[in-house]
């Protein structure tokens, strides 16, 4: 699962970055003078016209998840993964330095929920797998 999840990390770094060679380019906003709407960077350059799409409420989305937001969320499941690592990895002796229960180790619990509930964010990814749903998820 952690290949796996490094591997989505790495492919929507990569695309976020190459959409813009700057952070200017890769800052999205929403410009609607009530006749057009369109989602420019921070430079000024269109990235989406209006030509008859987006809604605003489209061009709003499209804005608040550019590609800044998703380096910026990238970086910080990055950091949860890096949290939640998983010692002995594919052993019976495999936990979560934070999460393992001392009292009671259970392999089975590797990775963590933590873990678990960071890879669900990208279940529609190919690659996931069903079984490394949280318990207690609707999958
Ligand atoms: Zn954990």
């Amino acid at each position: 699962m952690i290949t796996w999840l490094n591997g989505v990390l790495d492919q929507r770094e990569a695309t976020a970055n190459a959409s813009g060679d700057n952070a200017d380019a890769r800052c999205w906003s929403v410009i609607d003078d009530g006749i057009d709407c369109r989602v420019l960077d921070a430079a000024g350059e269109v990235i989406v016209h209006d030509e008859g799409s987006p809604t605003r409420e489209q061009a709003d989305h499209i804005a608040l998840n550019d590609p800044k937001q998703i380096l910026a969320d990238v970086a910080a499941d990055r950091a949860i993964a890096a949290e939640h690592a998983i010692e002995y990895p594919d052993t019976e002796f495999a936990y979560c330095a934070v999460c393992h229960d001392h009292d009671r180790h259970d392999a089975a619990a590797a990775p963590c929920r933590t873990l678990r509930l960071l890879a669900a964010k990208y279940a529609t990814w190919p690659g996931y797998q069903p079984s490394w749903a949280p318990e207690g998820s609707r999958g």
